[in-house]
């Protein structure tokens, strides 16, 4: 085993290091645009840096050979990918799947060459071990498939070269900058092989070949990364997707996970513990509601998938969902729609609610035998605003609206509201008749039986009730049904106010009603 403190040896072994770094900086911008090629270059170089290495520290045949196969495992490719890395970087069109099969089946062969030995000697008529004190090689007499493998080898250097030439002579001062680093790092293991194809043969030699590729390959990230090629928009995507109020979730078309910006991770911190890849019950959540409702430190907020797109440029393809948080254009919204329906004062559906609920519920029980509308209004309520003051008269219309609601709540086919002033109406479906008298009677009753105080004062509040009914015979409309109700409303003022009274038709019936 040949020492670390030989330069040749050390600087094998420092190689190495800095080969494996590449491969860990490529597997870190493996999201980035080209990263397929780096991470490929990134390895194969690694395998030649390492296999090359191996042989120099060879004790044996086999180790050196093995050290050669390990060598071939990346080795071959390493041009080709370089041109398909560097056609990308300078934006020239992706080759044609022949382009490609060119461009792979003669390195596919010297590999296969190279690894079949001794088995046939196409590749490599002979192999010896050789070694001096400081360093030791696999020595080749070289084959047929050899020559093929270096002539192929030079073509596609010279294709690279081309690419690099046009791109220095060409308009683009971005690629003219980019092409000098470029061609000084391809041109670098040009020299250091034709140096070792000159020097004599038959001695143990130090291939710098391995060190000028490493040399080219931190050129070639170099070159994209200081114009910023490679990572450009990846960033420019990360700063402002990161920046944004918004969720932003990528997954892929499995529904896995992919990533997500800052804001999602803080809308859903479940997010920071899953990785790439898996399968979140988050999304199918998404997916599903337009709307989802989470806290967030510990305020409700109510966020609204706005946009799911299809993402094509993209390895594997994938959608991403970006999650609008509307809390405050949904409360407004709450707002509004409470103001427009409900009655500020007393709580209860305003006469315009009334009157959409009122109908929805018609439509909604067209089939029922009959409809019952009922019209309350409070008795001489202007001589008790005139006497206790106005003030005391809206406690009173909210203490009415409050008991009202209590009686209402076991009514499912029914509705009421302020039907304006001190009036209030009310729709009952799928109740007869009977029904309808027993609860008019029963608020008459309650209302006259509750307590309203007003400045240690008692006050006595009463109601009369009108009656109509629309039965199945002869439906009519809820205007014409509230129009019988307030005649018969006014049936009951008039014959002395506190009672129910029905429509009719034309005659009003009276109902026994227990008048003060
Ligand atoms: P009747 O028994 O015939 O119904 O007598 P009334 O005094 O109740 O009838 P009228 O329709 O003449 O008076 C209704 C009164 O209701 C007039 C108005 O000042 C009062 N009123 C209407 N809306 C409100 C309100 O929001 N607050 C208060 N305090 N009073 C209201
Ligand atoms: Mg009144
Ligand atoms: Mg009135």
């Amino acid at each position: 085993m040949m020492g670390l403190s030989e330069f040749p040896v050390l600087v094998s072994f420092i190689s190495i290091f800095i080969s494996i770094g590449m491969l860990l900086y490529s597997l870190k911008y493996r999201k980035a645009e080209n990263s397929y090629f780096f991470i490929l270059l990134s390895l194969q170089l690694f395998l030649y840096i390492f296999g090359y290495f191996l042989e120099l520290v060879s004790d044996n045949f086999y180790e050196a050979f093995y050290s050669v196969r390990m060598q071939y495992m990346g080795f071959p490719f390493i041009l080709s990918n370089s041109y398909l890395f560097l056609r990308d970087i300078f934006g020239q069109k992706k080759v044609t799947k022949f382009q490609l099969f060119i461009l792979f089946i003669f390195p596919m062969i010297s590999s296969i060459g190279m690894q079949t030995y001794p088995y046939q000697r196409l590749f490599y008529e002979d192999v010896q071990y050789v070694s001096n004190t400081i360093i030791a090689n696999a020595q080749i007499t070289p084959g047929p498939l050899y020559h093929i493998h270096v002539v192929y080898q030079y073509c596609v250097t010279v294709c690279i070269l081309g690419l690099l030439f046009e791109a220095f002579f060409g308009d683009n001062s971005l690629m003219k900058k980019q092409s000098v680093p470029l061609l000084i790092g391809f041109s670098l293991p040009i020299f250091t092989s034709v140096i070792y194809v000159m020097a004599e043969t038959d001695k143990v030699r130090f291939d710098y070949t391995p060190l000028a590729t490493l040399v080219t390959i931190v050129m070639l990230i170099y070159s994209s990364n200081s114009h910023n090629l490679l990572r450009v928009m990846p960033i420019v995507k990360d700063q402002v997707i990161d920046t944004m109020a918004d969720g932003f979730i990528v997954f892929n078309k499995k529904k896995h996970y992919i990533d997500a910006n800052t804001s999602a991770k803080h809308i859903f911190p479940e997010l920071n513990k899953v990785s790439a890849g898996e399968s979140i019950p988050l999304l199918e959540q998404l997916l599903t509601n337009k709307q989802i409702v989470v806290f967030v430190d510990e305020i409700e907020h109510i966020y609204e998938v706005s946009q799911i797109q299809e993402i094509t440029n993209f390895k594997q393809g994938g959608y991403y969902i970006v999650l609008h948080d509307v809390t405050e254009k949904e409360q407004l919204l709450k707002e509004l729609h409470v103001q427009a329906t409900m009655d500020y004062l007393t709580d209860i559906y305003n006469r315009r609610a009334f009157f959409d609920k009122a109908e929805q519920l018609l439509i909604k029980n067209q089939e029922d035998t009959g409809n019952i509308a009922l019209l309350l209004d409070i008795d001489n309520f202007k001589q008790i605003n005139d006497r206790y003051g106005h003030p005391c008269g809206d406690k009173i219309l909210q203490i009415l609206s409050y008991e009202m609601r209590q009686s209402m709540q076991g009514f499912q086919q029914a509705v009421f509201g302020r039907y304006g002033g001190e009036e209030f109406s009310f729709l009952f479906t799928s109740i007869d008749i009977e029904q309808a008298k027993v609860i008019a009677e029963m608020l008459r009753q309650k209302i006259s039986e509750t307590d309203f105080t007003w400045v240690n004062q008692k006050i006595e509040v009463t109601v009369s009730i009108g009656i109509s009914v629309s039965n199945e015979k002869e439906k009519i409309s809820l205007e014409d049904l509230l129009l019988q109700a307030d005649v018969a409303l006014y049936e009951a003022k008039t014959k002395g106010r506190n009672q129910v009274c029905l429509y009719k038709n034309t005659q009003e019936m009276h109902i026994n009603s227990s008048a003060k």
